[in-house]
């Protein structure tokens, strides 16, 4: 069966704003019972989650069939956000739509700028059909999502987030631009 996690992740947000938009976030899900205020050990891989609260279900889609049994991470340092154990085919460039398979020689050069995103908050890929810089938190992935920021709402083993509670969320964060990744481990 293993653990589910979907995360909504905050492209824009620096590391600076990434406990204020967390508090800000957070503060209203408890507020809406979606979360409770409390921490506890209930998120994998992670020491504190929020358990989720008593109108959890405002959170869900509607066509839920299970309880959430697990609650939610909060990231507020630079985390590459990954859909589990795959990394993605290729990448796409956001300027010219062009896809740079990740292999070989590629793929290092997109995992040393990864590296280096993760040690600075800032690298950039060269696409090999247009010639841009593109800012590593700017391409967009094959089937294997990746996002990478300083902040990210994790949710472990809930039903489907719904599209309006996802825009909702998304609505909290100072109109940054928001990704959404899902997976299993
Ligand atoms: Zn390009």
């Amino acid at each position: 069966m293993g653990d589910r996690f979907q995360v909504i992740v905050d492209l824009d947000a620096s590391e600076a704003d990434a406990e204020r938009l967390a508090r800000r976030v957070v503060d209203r899900l408890v507020a809406e019972g979606i979360v409770l205020a409390e921490r506890t050990g209930c998120v994998p891989g992670q020491p504190l989650g929020h358990p989720p609260g008593p109108h959890w279900e405002r959170a869900v889609s509607d066509d839920w069939d299970f309880k959430p049994w697990d609650g939610l991470a909060v990231h507020t340092r630079r985390t590459g956000f990954t859909s589990g154990a795959n990394m993605p085919g290729a990448a796409l460039c956001p300027h010219c739509g062009a896809h740079t398979p990740l292999q070989d020689a590629q793929w290092r050069r997109f995992s040393t700028a990864m590296r280096t995103w993760h040690d600075t908050g800032a690298a950039s890929v060269g696409c090999p059909a247009c010639a841009r810089a593109v800012p590593v938190p700017d391409w967009t992935w094959d089937e294997a999502p990746l996002a990478f920021g300083a902040l990210g709402f994790e949710f472990w083993n809930w039903p489907d987030l719904g599209d309006d509670f996802r825009a909702r969320l998304a609505g909290l964060l100072d109109g940054h631009r928001t990704a959404y990744v899902w997976g299993k481990i």
